[in-house]
């Protein structure tokens, strides 16, 4: 689909209410509708402009308060997916409803109006049929003002097949019985909402026994036979329903909900009122045998989506331009949530992970400010990345940390309250927590949003060590010269930069507002030692002199939060990719935290270490694979072979990812050993390892995997029972070292076998194998018209992301040339910046064969 203008509906005609009424054939593949649309015109109109796209009107027709009709006659316009309702006369200002009849098809490209497919134990295929409807897609199921602002109530009725299980967003309140052996479902009219919220789901499904959360029925539903995978779902979900009012101070604004597992879903989950869909590793598992990171999956999208009933459905952004706060709101009180719910999970602190990600990209040239103006629909689905949800929660937690929790809540609800029901611009919350606070929230957040990129803050101390000085620079990496890419400009922004200094057993902490690009900070104590970014809470890096490295990082365990630690691996890795810093003063700080005790201090150790690794040159793999294992072996014997009983399940999860980097990155053959016989047991015996070491076997497995042990790895893929477990073997196909292996498992993925929804993210993980890249790209690009036409184009940019891994400079070039000549036409900051990224590889490639020698002794 072309990027095309969003144009604006005119208001002249604002409705306020739709009866709409949808049967669904599901074996045609088609829909047939009703709609009556109450609405007010507003001045005389000859004319009816509202959504529709892909649709028939068969009739349309005015019927005025006193039952007078003038009939309508609809021409559609593709482009602006509108269609313009010629009325027979003019329509007079006041009240109307406008009547519609309509057919469609009910598509297979996973919005709009879809029908999604799954096979039973049997064998035998179904077909149900849902809506994904955000951003623009209601105006493909029904005739519509498909804009946030325009916001109606919706009484909805479903005609199905009286087999069928059917559900939307409000109450089911009545089921007429038909002569045909249909059935028609009617809901109880919903709360005043958008229609991109709008939801119906049909089909042969299941619900549970519905959960009374203080007087909110709550119920999960599925494909039949998965029951015993979806208590973990409805314990999360009756957490945050409570938590969450709770929290906000107000009531749940629906009267129902339901969390529906879809068999394809190309989102991971949508907050649809009181009918929200989810991909099915997002909601359904079994508890006894998940990972832990997939159980703290499960809880942030579930609590993710229910943070979204009042913050976003309750009070809607005005515009497409609010996608980013609506979603970094809901991700800042998924972990919220998440962190209350499980607390040993230390949800803040993995929030870490996320971060780098966003922080990641934010380092690229081409990243883009949070918020930005939306005029096409592409600009509006180019909001749904890492820079909204990572980089928007990371600045929300960083604005709540400098405001306090307190006062900062009560700003959030002093917002809901004020605009219930009703749409805002970003700079109305803002308003409120200022006005709830007394801060100057506006004038700081403005600096983060509307400004692309984040600083570095360097820090020195004086000789003396009693005054400390602060430079601030735009923090970009260096890409290779061939990427021909110009650094931005170095603009100074407001840092709120808080440094915590060490002096004997004393700490004092230093606020600073950094504008300028440099400041003087005097301590009334000589420091020891300096943390440049207090708690991580701020989103800026950090480059410390090396010997106030060395002092930090000598005392790490003692006097640094986990986040902390996590910070100074980050930075020194960014501070390398950027060309400032070096490899041997990264793997000193790795080697002086090599018995920390926190998984995701760890696990950022290990993707750094894996990404060294990943370009280091022939004669220096050796050396490296036991740097890995001198760097990993002692804090993998302290923890020992199998989970204590009663241990953390962090601690658990740390055990697991010690044991894949040293397996896999440190090639330690006494480890595979252990793997190989772990996967023999495990075929008997699903609980002969824990979750987490059983996820990490299959991936150690998988790496080295002949084509019997391929083989294996596939059928059980095919037998999984949950959605989690056939995607952990399915997914370790693409990381076989053998090229061959690696190709027939893209041939896979254009097949039934490999679920549309997944097989962009895998074929992506193809390509960051970097013993078969050169090859999957070549596969790729073979297959590029059948990639752009199997695929939704929209979600093509995630197979692309495959190449920020590609380190080797003429499979750059030839990927450049080919992404140049075959342009994404959705998606295409995405695709600008996965380039970008590449050609940082490439650069990092270059420093990790001039440095890797050194550091290693
Ligand atoms: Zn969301």
């Amino acid at each position: 689909m072309a990027a095309h203008d969003l144009n604006r509906l005119p208001t002249t005609v604002v409705p306020s209410h739709y009866d709409l009424e949808l049967a669904p054939d599901l074996e045609a593949a088609t829909f047939a509708g009703t709609a009556e649309v109450t609405l007010i015109v507003t001045e005389p109109v000859d004319q009816l402009i509202l959504h529709a796209l892909d649709l028939e009107i068969s009739e349309a027709w005015l019927e005025g308060a006193e039952g007078e009709r003038i009939d309508a006659t609809a021409t559609f316009d593709t482009p602006s997916e509108t269609a313009t309702l010629a009325l027979s006369a003019t329509a007079a200002p006041g009240p109307w409803t406008l009547h519609t009849t309509f057919t469609g098809e009910l598509n297979d490209k996973l919005v709009g109006f879809y029908r999604s497919t799954f096979t039973d134990d049997a064998g035998a295929t179904h077909t149900l049929a849902c809506t994904q409807f955000e951003s623009t897609h209601a105006r493909r199921s029904f005739p519509c003002w498909d804009e946030p602002a325009f916001k109606s109530t919706f009484a909805i009725r479903l005609v199905v097949d009286d087999g069928l299980f059917a559900v939307s967003n409000a109450r089911e309140t009545a089921v007429d019985q038909l002569p045909d052996g249909r059935k028609r479902v009617h809901f109880a009219p919903t709360m005043y909402m958008s229609t991109y919220l709008v939801a119906f789901v049909v089909g042969p499904l299941e619900a549970t026994d519905v959960v009374d959360v203080d007087g909110v029925p709550l119920r999960v539903i599925a494909v039949p036979g998965k029951g015993d995978l979806t208590p973990f779902a409805l314990e999360i979900g009756a957490f945050s329903l409570r938590y969450l009012s709770d929290w906000y101070g107000i009531s749940y604004p629906g009267d129902k909900l339901d969390l529906i597992a879809i068999p394809d879903f190309a989102f991971g989950a949508m907050e649809n009122l009181g009918c929200v869909t989810f991909r099915e590793t997002a909601l359904l598992l079994d508890e006894g045998r998940s990972t832990q990171a997939e159980l703290q999956r499960v809880a942030d999208v579930v609590a993710h989506e229910i943070a979204h009933m009042w913050f976003g459905d309750l009070v809607t952004m005005g515009w497409w331009n609010g996608i980013w706060l609506n979603e970094a709101f809901a991700t800042f009180m998924e972990m919220m949530t998440t962190d209350a719910f499980r607390p040993e999970w230390q949800r803040w602190t993995d929030f870490g992970l996320a971060r780098s990600a966003a922080f990641d990209t934010d380092s690229l040239t081409s990243t883009r400010a949070i918020e930005y103006e939306v005029v096409t629909a592409a600009d509006a689905e180019g909001m749904f990345d890492v820079l909204t949800y990572e980089k928007g929660a990371s600045v929300v937690r960083m604005l709540q940390q400098y405001l306090g929790e307190d006062r900062f809540q009560a700003g959030i609800r002093h917002y809901l309250e004020a605009h219930s029901y009703a749409n805002t611009e970003t700079t109305d919350l803002w308003d409120a927590i200022e006005e709830a606070t007394g801060e100057p929230v506006r004038q700081i957040m403005d600096s983060w949003i509307f400004h692309p990129g984040h600083p570095v803050v360097s820090v020195a101390a004086s000789s003396d060590r009693t005054a400390l000085q602060l430079r601030q620079d735009r923090f970009s990496f260096a890409p290779d010269a061939a990427a021909g890419i110009t650094l931005p400009p170095n603009e100074p922004r407001s840092v709120p930069v808080v440094l915590r200094i060490g002096h004997g057993d004393d700490t004092s902490l230093h606020r600073v507002l950094l504008t300028e690009p440099e400041a003087t900070v005097e301590l009334d104590h000589a420091a020891d030692w300096i943390v440049g970014n207090h708690q991580g809470n701020g989103f800026y890096r950090v480059a410390l002199a090396d010997e106030e490295l060395q002092a930090v990082a000598g005392r790490a365990q003692a006097v640094l939060s986990p986040l902390e630690r996590y910070g100074l691996v980050e930075d020194e890795f960014a501070l390398v990719l950027a060309g400032r810093g070096s490899v041997t003063r990264l793997f000193g700080l790795l080697r002086s935290l090599s018995a920390d005790d926190d998984l995701s201090v760890w696990q950022r150790i290990i993707g750094v270490t894996a990404s060294i690794g990943r370009v280091a040159p022939d004669d220096q793999v050796e050396a490296y694979r036991a740097f890995v294992r001198a760097l990993i072996g002692p804090a993998l014997q302290a923890l020992g072979d199998a989970k204590v009983p009663g241990e953390p399940e962090r601690t658990t999860a740390r055990r697991a990812s010690l044991f894949d980097a040293i397996a896999r990155f440190g090639d330690d053959q006494a480890r595979r050993d252990q793997a190989a016989a772990h996967f023999t047991a495990l075929g008997e015996d699903p609980d002969a390892v824990d979750a987490d070491l059983a996820d990490a076997v299959v991936r150690v497995v998988a790496s080295t995997a002949d084509q019997a042990t391929w083989d294996e790895l596939r059928r059980r893929a095919a037998a999984a029972r949950t959605a989690q477990d056939a995607l952990r073997h399915q997914g370790a196909l693409a990381d076989a070292q053998d090229p061959a292996l690696v190709l027939q498992f893209c041939e896979l993925c254009l097949t039934d076998e490999v679920r549309t929804q997944d097989a962009l993210f895998l074929l992506a993980r193809a390509l960051r194998n970097r013993y078969a890249a050169a090859e999957v790209w070549g596969f790729l690009t073979e297959h590029w018209d059948v990639i752009s036409t199997r695929f939704p184009s929209s979600t093509v940019p995630r197979l692309i992301d495959g190449i920020r891994g590609v380190s080797d400079r003429e499979l750059a070039t030839s990927i450049a040339a080919f992404l140049a000549d075959h342009p994404i036409k959705q998606g295409t900051k995405p695709v600008q910046q996965h380039l970008e990224r590449m050609w940082v590889t490439v650069a990092l490639a270059d420093r990790v064969h001039a440095e890797l020698g050194a550091a290693l002794t």
